[in-house]
């Protein structure tokens, strides 16, 4: 593939074209706190492995909740204390069919797993298998992993958005004793749904995020220090269930029009890693009605396209 760089004008030029879009979207409003973020913004970040430079435009510094893109370093962390093994002895890579808080799709696929680790129930799982006594301890190591993959020293916890997750977070409940129940996790439910509900509320930034997915593009390696944070073959994986599973029931339609491994948050983010070229962090709150950044979604498609970075082309 020939080495195409974007320029800052040109970023900025697509975010202009592509930002009316948040019109047709909705700002979570099951979590009360991500109800009163401001729609109308958009901002996106790209790091070029070949430059090694980062291209930010818009809203890239703004910080926002991570939301579900934490299941991507919280699943590399899982692996990292347990193995790849184990992990995934314990959630199925399988895309759900189903919304990503979805109780029934278990039930109805008569699975002994969570389906993959990428909606709500996997999520949750993975999070019960971080090393550390309590909530607090699986915290930290989330906390001090996240920092340092998005090499973001910045990364706080939004403990507006953690209490209100955790006042509302009944259906997360509902999975988590439903597979407890049903011995498919272990460990005490309301520690590890602490610690989920405190992952999700971390503070980034686009500009993060995409160096989150660089890592992730790049074989494990951070490109800012040469540094191997996770194993190439966990990068290859997490890259596979983004394929399939990362934006819930419209991973499909998203690959076939944009065509990279990408994972959501309802926070209104977006990371895509597209391997060997780019890590991309988007962010822009309004949702489609899947959880997605409506946006996002078409800037991302429009900057896949100026980059030629379709993985499947
Ligand atoms: N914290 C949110 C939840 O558990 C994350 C969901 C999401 O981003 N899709 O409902």
């Amino acid at each position: 593939k020939l080495v195409i760089q974007m320029e800052v004008k040109e970023l900025e030029q697509l975010i202009g074209k592509n930002f009316h879009y948040y019109q047709t979207g909705q700002v979570a409003d099951y979590i009360p706190a991500l109800a009163e973020v401001d729609p109308k913004q958009l901002g996106m970040a790209i790091y070029d492995l070949d430059t090694k430079q980062l291209i930010e435009g818009g809203d890239a510094d703004v910080r926002f909740a991570i939301e579900s893109m934490s299941k991507v370093p919280v699943l590399l962390l899982a692996i990292k204390d347990n193995g790849i093994e184990k992990v995934f002895q314990t959630i199925n890579t399988e895309p759900t069919g189903f919304a990503f808080n979805s109780i029934m799709n278990m039930e109805i696929n008569h699975r002994k797993h969570p389906m993959n680790p990428f909606v709500n129930a996997g999520a949750i799982a993975t999070t019960s298998l971080i090393a550390g006594k309590d909530a607090d301890e699986k915290f930290e190591r989330i906390l001090s992993f996240m920092k340092e993959i998005c090499d973001d020293p910045n990364i706080t916890l939004n403990e507006e958005i953690y209490h209100s997750e955790s006042r509302t977070g009944d259906i997360n409940r509902s999975l988590a004793y439903y597979m407890k129940g049903n011995q498919m996790i272990e460990g005490d439910v309301p520690e590890i749904l602490d610690a989920y509900f405190r992952q999700c509320s971390l503070n980034v930034t686009a500009t993060g995020i995409a160096k989150l997915a660089a890592v992730l593009a790049n074989k494990g390696i951070a490109p800012w220090n040469g540094k191997q944070i996770i194993t190439e073959e966990s990068a290859t994986i997490v890259k596979s269930i983004m394929t399939t599973a990362g934006l819930y029931d419209e991973s499909g339609e998203f690959s076939v029009h944009v065509g990279v491994p990408a994972k959501s948050g309802v926070g209104g983010g977006l990371m895509a890693a597209v391997p060997n070229r780019y890590g991309i962090g988007v962010f822009s709150p309004a949702l489609d009605p899947f959880g997605n950044s409506a946006a996002g979604i078409q800037l991302l498609k429009d900057v896949v396209k100026e980059l030629d970075a379709d993985i499947f082309e």
